[in-house]
């Protein structure tokens, strides 16, 4: 199936308020123009040289989110133009986050990831730490990042019970932590959870914002 044909058969299993992120990591610039034609315009990726080299090529009304785990020194690279960071997991990657966005002139939206898969390779904080920034004093300072919400990855397994399971983890956190800080920030609004081989249980348990490459572009070598 082609890369239209494939975005527009994912589009018909999203309710309205789910956002599409397509993953376009090591993915050409064909491709990434082929979704742009129909209709796509947020992309994904997770490789800050990639990342820059992509937003010089292709056209500027893309918005470009950035996926993956980010170096504190790569941050200016993408400071001048990333529309969303997804997985800040430090204050200190958010003080220098804060600081290449002062720089340009710029507030940067970010998400917190937390680690909610029983793997031990992932990335991310646990409720307890993410409660720890969010009540520090360095955090309430950052005048130049806006907190959108949360993300994270499930363990890969074919145990659909677990997948539920951990998504449904952080929904309640994201609940809580809404309640607890940011009851009357209304946009503090975005989950991102789900990928290609589990987007569907992720929308069923409130997903804002799906991560789908695979399913749209094909395996990646
Ligand atoms: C690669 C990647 C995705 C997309 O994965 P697919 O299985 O190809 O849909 C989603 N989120 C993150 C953080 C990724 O690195």
């Amino acid at each position: 199936m082609s890369i239209k044909s494939q975005l527009q058969s994912i589009k018909t299993k999203l309710p309205q308020h789910v956002q599409l992120v397509a993953v376009s990591k090591t993915k050409p610039n064909e491709d990434i123009y082929e979704a742009y034609e129909a209709g796509q315009r947020i992309f994904g990726e997770n490789k800050v040289q990639e990342l820059v080299n992509k937003y010089e090529q292709l056209p500027k009304d893309i918005r470009w989110h950035f996926i993956g785990h980010l170096q504190t020194n790569k941050v200016k690279y993408i400071a001048p133009f990333v529309d969303m960071i997804h997985a800040v997991d430090s204050l200190k990657l958010l003080t220098v986050i804060n600081k290449e966005a002062e720089k340009n002139n710029r507030n940067i939206d970010f998400l917190f990831q937390l680690h909610i898969a029983s793997e031990e390779t992932k990335f991310g904080l646990n409720e307890d730490e993410l409660n720890q920034i969010l009540e520090s004093e360095e955090f309430v300072k950052l005048k130049n990042v806006n907190l959108r919400g949360l993300m994270g990855m499930a363990t890969y397994t074919e145990n659909v019970d677990l997948i539920r399971t951990e998504f449904s983890n952080i929904k309640s956190c994201f609940d809580n932590v809404k309640m607890k800080y940011f009851a009357d920030k209304e946009d503090f609004n975005e989950l991102s959870i789900g990928m290609s081989s589990d987007y569907e249980i992720a929308i069923e348990q409130g997903s804002t914002m799906v991560r789908i490459g695979s399913t749209i572009f094909g395996t990646r070598y």
